[in-house]
C-alpha cells in the first residue's frame, strides 16, 4: 500500500534507561530541522490506560500534553527536542488498547468473532498509530521497553505488520542498543548488542540502523564489528556515548551523517538540515559559565529525579539564558517536616527554592514551611500546581488563621483555602478526571507575571482537582499576596504573587511543560533572574 507518510519504528534492546527516549527525539530534531513535518508517539506496553495513576516515584514525571492527556515522560523529550505541541495521539499505553478493544467486543462490534491478540489487538495499535502518523510527512514511533518484554511484543507485532502493509520503502527500523564497558579488560563488549539484534530478528524485523549508546567512547572498530554480526551497513551505525548535554545528541546524529542516512533511505531525498541555531545553543550549554545559582527544590519523590523531569530542564534552560548553571539541590520536605528548627539552616544554603506539583499529604506540611520561610525571609520562591496551594495555605495562617489547609489534606478542615471545584466532586480518585491541559489565564496589569510574560492572555497546562478557594482572597491580599492570573471563565485563580518581596510567584498550572530548552519559560527566567539580587534576610515587615 501507499503511504504519504514516512514512519521510522524506534525499539530498544540490551536494557531499558539508556536514553532511547532522547535517541527518538534527537532523530526528530535532525527530521524537523531538514523542513520536514514530523510527529512522533511513544507506545507503552503497561496495562495502565494512562500514565496518570503512575506513581512517579516509579515511573518518573507524568507529562500533560495541551490537549490533556496524561502521558509518559518521553513526551516531554520530544517536545523539547522537537520544539513542537504533541496531542493525545502521541500517547499510547496498552491498557486504552485493550479497553478499546473489550468494550467494542462487549458492544458486539466483531460480530461474533472470536476476539485475538492477533489481528484484532495489532489492528487497534496500528489505527492508533495511523491516526497520528496522518497529514506529517514522517512519524516516529517509538516503543517503550525492550524487545523481548512479554507485555510488549502486541506493539513489536504490530509495528512488523505495518512494514508489510506499507513496504520497506516507506518504513525504517532503528534499534537502540547499549555497549557495555569492561574495566578489567579495558573493552568495550558488542556481544550483547548482537544478541539484542538477533531478538529483534526473531520478532521478524531487520533493523535499518543501530544506534549505540555507550558510557564512554567507544572506539570505531565497534561500528565495525556491530555492522558485520548485525547485517546493518556501517553508514547506518551510529554511536553514542553520554554527552555533556543531552541537548548534543542530535548534533552526534547529525555529524555522524544519520539525518541523511534516513531521509535517503526513506526516499525523502538529500535535504539540507538547518541545525545551526540548535548548535549554537548547546556550545553555549556546554560553554563553562561564571555562575552557579543553587536552587532548592522541596519535594517528596526523591528516589526518583525523572519525578520532576520538566522542572528540572525548565530551570537549566533558564538559567543558560542568564549565562548561569543551576544545581538542584534536593530537600527533602518530609524531613522539614519532622524537623521544623532546621528549615531555615537547609534554606539558607540555597539562592531560591521551588516547590514543585504533588499529591497526598506526605511532606505537606514541610512544604508549607518553606513556604513560611521564603515569605518571611526574602527568599525567591517558585510555586508549581502545588507549590502554589502551599504558599496560599501559608500565607493564611500567617494571618492568624492557624487552621488554613486544603481539603485535599484534611477533607474536614474549617478553612478550606483550597477545595474542589463543585463539578470536580465525587470525582475524587479516578483516573482522567482532574483539570487537565491547557486553559487560558488573563493577567493583571501591573502584575509581576504580565511583566515577564509580556502579554495579556496566556494558555497554560494544568493537572490538578484542587483550586484556590476565592473566600480567602483578602487575607492573601492582608499579606501582601495578588491574584495576578484569573481563568476568567470559572473566575479561579492561577497566579499569586507577592510584590514587595524579590520573588514570590506562584502558579497551580505547570509551566515547566512548555519550556523549551533554548526558549525559556517566562515564569523561570523571572525566578532565575531574581537570584541575581544580593539577600537580605528579613526585610519584610509582617
Ligand atoms: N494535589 C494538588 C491538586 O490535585 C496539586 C496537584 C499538582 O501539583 N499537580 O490540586
Amino acid at each position: 500500500m501507499k503511504s504519504k507518510t514516512k514512519y521510522i519504528f524506534v525499539t530498544g534492546g540490551v536494557l531499558s534507561g539508556v536514553g532511547k527516549g532522547i535517541s527518538a527525539a534527537s532523530v526528530g530534531n535532525i527530521l524537523k530541522s531538514r523542513g520536514l513535518k514530523v510527529n512522533i508517539q511513544k507506545l507503552d506496553p503497561y496495562l495502565n490506560v494512562d500514565a496518570g495513576t503512575l506513581n512517579p516515584a516509579e515511573h518518573g514525571e507524568c507529562f500533560v500534553t495541551a490537549d490533556g492527556a496524561e502521558t509518559d515522560l518521553d513526551l516531554g523529550h520530544y517536545e523539547r527536542f522537537m520544539d513542537v505541541e504533541l496531542t493525545q495521539k502521541s500517547s499510547t499505553m496498552s491498557g486504552k488498547i485493550l479497553k478499546q478493544v473489550i468494550e467494542d467486543e462487549r458492544a458486539g462490534k466483531y460480530l461474533g468473532k472470536t476476539v485475538q491478540y492477533i489481528p484484532h489487538v495489532t489492528k487497534a495499535m496500528q489505527e492508533h498509530i495511523e491516526a497520528a502518523a496522518e497529514g506529517f510527512d514522517v512519524h516516529i514511533v517509538e516503543i517503550g521497553g525492550t524487545i523481548g518484554d512479554i507485555e510488549g511484543q502486541g506493539f513489536v507485532e504490530a509495528i512488523r505488520e505495518l512494514g508489510i502493509k506499507y513496504g520497506r520503502e516507506n518504513c525504517m527500523y532503528i534499534h537502540v542498543v547499549y555497549i557495555p564497558y569492561l574495566g578489567a579488560s579495558k573493552e568495550f563488549k558488542t556481544k550483547p548488542a548482537q544478541n539484542a539484534v538477533k531478538d529483534l530478528r526473531n520478532t521478524g524485523i531487520v533493523p535499518d540502523m543501530i544506534l549505540a549508546r555507550s558510557e564512554k567512547v567507544a572506539p570505531d572498530n565497534t561500528i565495525d564489528k556491530l555492522s558485520l554480526f548485525c547485517g546493518v551497513p556501517k553508514a547506518a551505525i551510529a554511536l553514542l556515548p553520554n554527552a555533556d548535554t543531552v541537548y548534543q545528541v542530535p548534533l552526534t546524529l547529525e555529524d555522524n551523517g544519520s539525518g541523511d542516512y534516513i531521509t535517503k533511505r526513506l526516499g525523502l531525498g538529500l535535504l539540507k538540515s538547518k541545525n545551526k541555531s540548535w548548535r549554537s545553543f548547546v556550545d553555549h550549554v556546554i560553554a563553562p559559565k561564571k555562575k552557579l545559582y543553587k536552587v532548592g527544590m522541596v519535594a517528596k519523590y526523591l528516589d526518583n529525579e525523572d519525578s520532576y523531569f520538566s522542572v528540572v530542564e525548565a530551570l537549566k534552560a533558564a538559567g543558560w539564558d542568564n549565562s548561569a548553571d543551576v544545581q538542584i539541590e534536593w530537600i527533602d520536605a518530609e524531613r522539614l517536616e519532622r524537623s521544623p528548627r532546621t528549615v531555615g539552616k537547609v534554606l539558607k544554603s540555597v539562592d531560591g527554592i521551588v516547590v514543585p506539583g504533588g499529591f497526598g499529604n506526605r511532606g505537606i506540611e514541610g512544604k508549607i514551611l518553606a513556604a513560611d520561610y521564603a515569605l518571611k525571609n526574602n527568599l525567591p520562591y517558585l510555586g508549581l500546581c502545588l507549590g502554589m496551594q502551599v504558599a496560599a495555605i501559608s500565607a493564611v495562617r500567617q494571618t492568624g488563621i492557624k487552621d488554613a489547609n486544603s481539603t485535599e489534606f484534611d477533607p474536614r478542615t474549617p478553612e478550606p483555602v483550597i477545595n474542589t471545584m463543585d463539578d470536580q466532586v465525587g470525582k475524587e480518585g479516578t483516573g482522567g478526571t482532574m483539570r487537565l491541559g491547557a486553559y487560558k489565564c488573563s493577567l493583571k496589569s501591573g502584575s509581576i507575571a504580565k511583566k515577564l510574560y509580556k502579554q495579556t492572555m496566556i494558555s497554560e497546562r494544568h493537572r490538578h482537582r484542587y483550586e484556590l478557594n476565592s473566600k480567602y482572597i483578602p487575607a492573601l491580599n492582608k499579606q501582601g499576596l495578588d491574584v495576578s492570573g484569573v481563568w476568567e471563565e470559572k473566575g479561579l485563580a492561577e497566579i499569586i504573587e507577592k510584590k514587595d518581596h524579590r520573588f514570590f510567584v506562584a502558579s497551580q498550572f505547570h509551566p515547566e511543560f512548555t519550556s523549551r530548552p533554548n526558549r525559556p519559560h517566562p515564569l523561570f527566567v523571572g525566578f532565575i533572574n531574581s537570584l541575581k539580587k544580593p539577600v537580605k534576610l528579613a526585610t519584610i515587615k509582617q
